[in-house]
């Protein structure tokens, strides 16, 4: 991508509406743009960070067996009437009426519709177990949208849901979920914590908040420092495992984790006093087994082996992949910018001409373009004419990970700079041998 024909509307001045660095660095960059309270477009830049994290999520799901489809975003009443929720949900549930006068709503999550189509479809227990999922916007009313992306109204959700003929079978489900999302966040860049949530009236150790820890975050939260330090389940983690599965699961909840609603002092206390961590965190997934809540008023059954019919049990995943982009910059800046690990930079590489016109840089920097494109990488061309300082601030602002530096006198000697961002180490070297870093 030349930088002379993208749509990267960078701000000089910090905007004043923005509390936490993730928003401030979000707008600076010209990644979000506020269309009316806790509403947002994602401009290019932020729509590739998006991408990238989307693909992460979708990869880790498949790969646990999980299945991808479509809901919409606009639900009919009806269904959540029949689960009773539709008057429980409250202010945070837009509520709409079509042209017929249908009272509709902006879907706020998806158990009754997926319960809907389970229902109309399955109907024994050897099409289990199955896990559904979907990546779409969602709406809430929230009462204090902030932060920018990180509380918006409107947001994206990858919400998965489990059926199972058994608890048993359902525990599975849901520890293949805990495993995979242990490896998406890992992919992210991000080390996310398991932490004991509130089950409600479910009971059971069967619903975990994966927060990462930030001091800008809304939790508070506590645990044991050790997480940290956890190996993360591998590539060919065996999802049918029932027994290696339930090993990590074990495993990532044998050390005290929660957050303040279920924290206990006492057992937290009972820690050795250096290996506690009392942090702030922000909740980026939040899995929930619960049984036969919606499976029993909605009548999702299915034959069993004894031939007789038995609601499903049900779990469901979500993950905010709108809030994951502000969560890994809270996680990864410095005092200039973002600094994005590669699985998720909007760019591989970006490529600074010192001095656009200048023939002997425009022509290296076309040749190390092309030669990085043409091996698949995502490169930015800065081919504009902004004085070098505001090209070097531009590139650390939006936080690809490695500059490609191409100024006259370097050229001379058929040699470019390259510049890591993450730590700011600059090294000479000839242009081929540029290249060949990315080629290799
Ligand atoms: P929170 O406690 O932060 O309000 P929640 O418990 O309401 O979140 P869930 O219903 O568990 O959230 O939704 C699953 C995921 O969707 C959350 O873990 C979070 O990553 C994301 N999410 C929820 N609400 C928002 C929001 N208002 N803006 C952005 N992402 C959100
Ligand atoms: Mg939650």
């Amino acid at each position: 991508m030349r930088l002379s024909r993208y749509f990267m509307p960078i701000l000089k001045e910090n905007p004043k509406e923005a509390e936490i660095v993730s928003h401030r660095l979000m707008l600076r960059a010209g990644m979000i743009r506020q269309q009316s309270a806790g509403i947002y477009s994602w401009l290019p830049l932020g729509k590739r960070v998006l991408d990238k994290v989307n693909k992460i999520i979708r990869e880790e799901q498949n790969r646990s067996g999980a299945i991808e489809l479509l809901m919409p975003t606009l639900q009919s009443a009806e269904l959540w009437q029949e689960s009773g929720r539709y008057d429980d949900y409250g202010k945070e549930m837009l509520r709409i009426k079509d042209r017929q006068d249908r009272q509709m709503l902006y879907g706020p999550t998806n158990e009754e519709m997926i319960t809907d189509i389970f229902r109309s479809y399955v109907k024994s227990y050897k099409n289990l177990p199955l896990n559904l999922y979907h990546i779409q916007l969602k709406f809430r009313d929230e009462i204090r949208p902030r932060f920018g992306v990180m509380r918006s109204r409107e947001f994206l959700m990858k919400d998965a849901y489990s059926f199972d003929l058994t608890r048993e079978g359902a525990e599975h489900s849901y520890n293949k979920m805990f495993a995979a999302y242990l490896r998406t966040f890992d992919r992210l860049g991000l080390r996310a914590i398991p932490m004991r949530a509130d089950t409600g009236p479910i009971g059971g150790n069967h619903s975990h908040e994966f927060i990462i820890l930030a001091d800008t975050g809304e939790s508070e939260v506590f645990c044991h420092k050790d997480f940290v330090d956890f190996d993360i389940p591998g590539e060919h983690t065996d999802f049918d495992s029932v027994e290696g599965l339930q090993a990590i699961f074990d495993k990532w909840t044998s050390l005290y984790a929660a957050t303040s609603e279920m924290h206990d002092e006492a057992a937290f206390n009972a820690i050795p006093e250096g290996e506690r961590l009392s942090a702030r965190g922000i909740e980026v997934g939040h899995i929930f087994y619960f049984g036969t809540k919606y499976s029993e008023p909605m009548g999702a059954k299915v034959q069993g082996k004894d031939g007789k019919e038995h609601p499903v049990h049900m779990g469901s995943y979500g993950i905010g992949p709108t809030r994951l982009v502000p969560a890994i910059i809270e996680a990864s800046h410095d005092e200039n910018g973002i600094i994005w690990p590669a699985s998720v930079a909007p760019f591989d590489v970006v490529i600074i001409n010192m001095k656009a016109g200048d023939q002997a840089c425009d022509d290296t920097c076309e040749l190390i373009y092309a030669a990085l494109t043409k091996a698949g990488k995502d490169v930015l061309y800065d081919d504009t004419d902004d004085r070098a300082g505001t090209k070097f601030a531009t590139a650390d602002l939006i936080g690809v990970p490695v500059q490609i530096i191409a100024g006259p006198r370097a050229v001379a000697n058929g040699e470019v700079e390259v510049k890591d961002r993450k730590t700011g180490a600059r090294e000479t070297m000839t242009i081929e041998a540029a290249i060949n870093r990315f080629v290799a």
